[in-house]
């Protein structure tokens, strides 16, 4: 008869994460190829995880045993350093721009800044890492996972400490290095696919333990070429060239997407010379250029966004990895010129380089909901409302509708009026004319120079024939800005 403990055993064996392989165990045909990394912990890291140095040259040696037979890879630590950087954990991509700043690595094959784990329970694997595409760059959190460690003590009862200990430890260890090798293919330009089986798909699973085959042309051709390709501007279009044809020959559906395009894109700004061989560094904005955003703020307060707009141009192109100007530029687009392709374009390569960004993903949502495009405005809202979320720090699970995100964004997030001005917008096409008016009230109280609030609460204010609140607005209108609101 079975016993509590035969049954928790048996469920317990369900759990286990499956072994990483090559696909193919035979001995490397490849040369032999040591990469070199260097590794920053934060200080979050440092406290979480005790021995860290010893830590992270065994996670190095467990991925060396995952691609070694195949792809002849053995990592090697050049040093491991303290990281003594700015700002919390939450915004991965920050991380990884101060660690580009910090250490480009050039002599090196690889740079890892490790982070703390995250407080929460993720499965998206850039929740737990990013990386740079086709640099040397990577963010790795802590794996250290409190919650998982009580939910298994306490579903596991009858078990004896000792396995459920061991059970807790593999499944660290497999996420770990199964992020690690992730993140790691991300920088030799490797993209995510769509069969959750492999480890390039965008969620971790405990049941991933490959490179799909065509992941491992992907990768092998990219190794053929490192580290010169990263080095000199020949050996870069000549990986550029091979990968091209690779990618363009290769019809395989769990691959198509915007992440090939992108994969793809590079590959032409590498061919034409415009790929950065190393990290562009986030240059600190000069003294001079400071002032000049304040005043591009105050002409956009004052209603003159074109010229805001105008104004802001050259400190968009001298600043291409700055966060705050990039978030901005695309801002005063959609503000200035909502119908120009060039605006969307420019939007959309800025949430490439910076995807937690929130205000971009409302920004684009927005342009989608002026053309009409609901369902990409939807499914831009429902990313918007994820990365609030990781950013807020809620639990998984509490998925509600984009509503929710964007009234969490009204508590916590400068963007508010972004949030309120589409919380308005959906409203008001959704005939729920009391929630439009209120949220557009607030828009105009909290950015008076926002013309299309202006506009969409009067007409609110018609359709519900509330005359003496419309006489009102139109008087604070013409006080406001000299004309007449139509
Ligand atoms: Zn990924």
């Amino acid at each position: 008869m079975k016993r509590p403990v035969d049954y928790e055993r048996e469920y317990a064996r369900t759990l286990v994460p499956k072994r990483l392989e090559n696909a193919s165990q035979a001995p490397s045909s490849s040369p032999r190829r040591t990469l070199r990394v260097r590794v920053y912990a934060d200080a979050d890291y440092r406290s979480q995880v005790l021995r860290w140095e010893p830590g992270i040259e065994a996670q190095l040696r467990r991925a060396t045993d995952v691609v070694e037979g195949q792809f002849g890879v053995v990592f090697e630590v050049d040093s491991t350093r303290k990281w003594d950087r700015a700002g919390g954990s939450q915004d991965l991509e920050t991380a990884l721009n101060q660690l580009e700043a910090l250490d480009a690595g050039e002599d090196v094959d690889l740079v890892i800044g490790l982070v703390s784990a995250l407080p929460i329970f993720t499965t998206s694997h850039h929740q737990l890492g990013v990386a740079r595409p086709f640099g040397r760059h990577c963010i790795l959190r802590g794996m250290d996972n409190p919650e998982e460690h009580k939910a298994l003590l306490s579903v596991f009862t009858h078990l004896p400490d000792q396995e459920r200990e061991t059970l807790y430890r593999e499944r660290k260890l497999h996420k770990e290095t199964s992020v690690l090798l992730h993140e790691w293919a991300h920088t030799l330009g490797v993209f995510h696919v769509q069969d959750s089986h492999w480890m390039m798909h965008p969620s971790y699973e405990p049941a991933q333990a490959a490179f799909a085959p065509q992941t491992q042309q992907h990768l092998a051709l990219s190794l053929r070429h490192l580290p010169q390709g990263r080095r000199d501007r020949e050996a870069q279009q000549a990986w550029a060239r091979e990968l091209k044809a690779l990618l363009t020959a290769t019809v395989w559906p769990d691959w198509e997407g915007a992440d090939k395009e992108s994969a793809l894109a590079w590959t032409e700004r590498a061919l034409s010379g415009q790929a950065p061989l190393g990290p562009e560094p986030a240059s600190p904005i000069l003294p001079a250029d400071r002032r000049r955003i304040d005043e591009v703020i105050a002409l956009d307060k004052q209603g003159r966004v074109e010229v805001a707009a105008q104004q802001f141009e050259p400190l968009v192109q001298r600043y291409p990895r700055d966060e705050q100007v990039q978030v901005m530029a695309c801002y005063l687009a959609v503000r200035a010129a909502p119908k120009l392709p060039a605006t969307r374009e420019r939007c959309e390569s800025t949430l490439s380089r910076f995807p937690e960004q929130v205000p971009i993903l409302m920004n684009l949502a927005m342009l989608h909901l002026q053309s009409g495009s609901h369902a990409e405005a939807q499914a831009l809202l429902v990313k918007a409302r994820r990365q609030l979320e990781a950013q807020l720090n809620l639990r998984g699970g509490q998925l509600g509708p984009a509503r929710t995100a964007c009234r969490k964004a009204l508590a916590a997030h400068p963007e508010a009026v972004q949030a309120h001005f589409l919380l308005g917008w959906m409203a008001a096409n959704t005939r729920a004319g009391q929630e439009a008016r209120t949220h557009l009230e607030q828009v105009v109280a909290l950015e008076p120079a926002h013309q299309d609030a202006w506009k969409l609460l009067a007409e609110q204010y018609r359709t519900a024939g509330k005359s003496s609140e419309l006489k009102d607005l139109q008087q604070r209108y013409r006080t406001q800005f000299a004309r007449e609101l139509r």
